[in-house]
């Protein structure tokens, strides 16, 4: 039987904040005392080597531009439909999501890997907030505040029927879950809080221990 150290969370390696969510996973794996791997994910061949993703906030257009170059969005796309827990943060729920507009240019057409059944709005939050921090409550990650870093954040405007609504701010939806999916308008990686790491560290366990069942 594999033990939690063969467990392997992958960070997607394109753009953004890579270093920060390897950093934040670090910590998360240390203080759940696991002694798991991080691997950087850019090719379709990555993507089969890990039990968990974290798609790092950044630049979507970019992102998702990379990502259509290394031919890496369909392997993503079937990991994530088979059951693969996935977090995406900021840029990186943009990029998980069905629909994407802006909010001055509308719909934007950008590749994503669209298994989050939702609609999303770039830059929800205008110009004058372009970046603000803010305590969140999150009954998931239990009862202390979280604290939402938000820098050019996406809002979610529709959330399809099996979509869970984890997180608001100023009456806009800033989280959600489905099933494996976690999306979130905020930085985690940036909070000094590893809870949200730990969590799809947790999926991630689960995910393995059934996938060995099989
Ligand atoms: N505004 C960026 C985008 O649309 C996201 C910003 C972020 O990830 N911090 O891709």
């Amino acid at each position: 039987m594999s033990s939690n150290k063969d467990v392997t969370i992958g960070v997607l390696g394109f753009q953004g904040d890579i270093e920060e969510n390897v950093a934040a996973t670090r910590q998360a794996l240390d203080e759940l005392k696991i002694d798991g791997k991080i691997q950087l994910v850019r090719y379709a061949e990555d993507v089969e080597k890990i039990d968990a993703l974290i798609l790092p906030g950044g630049e979507s257009t970019v992102q998702s531009s990379l990502a259509a170059i290394q031919h890496s969005l369909p392997s993503l796309k079937k990991r994530i439909s088979e059951g693969m827990p996935v977090l995406g943060t900021c840029a990186g729920m943009i990029m998980l999501s069905k629909r994407v507009y802006d909010r001055v240019i509308g719909e934007t057409k950008q590749k994503t890997i669209g298994n989050l059944d939702i609609v999303i709005e770039r830059n929800a939050f205008g110009r004058q907030n372009d970046s603000f921090e803010t305590d969140l409550k999150m009954n998931m990650l239990g009862k202390g505040a979280f604290r939402g870093v938000f820098i050019r954040a996406p809002a979610v405007s529709e959330v399809g029927k099996d979509v869970e609504i984890i997180a608001r701010h100023a009456g806009k939806i800033v989280a959600v879950k489905q099933k494996n999916i976690i999306g979130t308008s905020f930085h985690p990686e940036l909070a000094g809080d590893a809870r949200m790491h730990k969590q799809i560290i947790k999926m991630a366990l689960d995910f393995r221990a059934k996938s060995n069942g099989k």
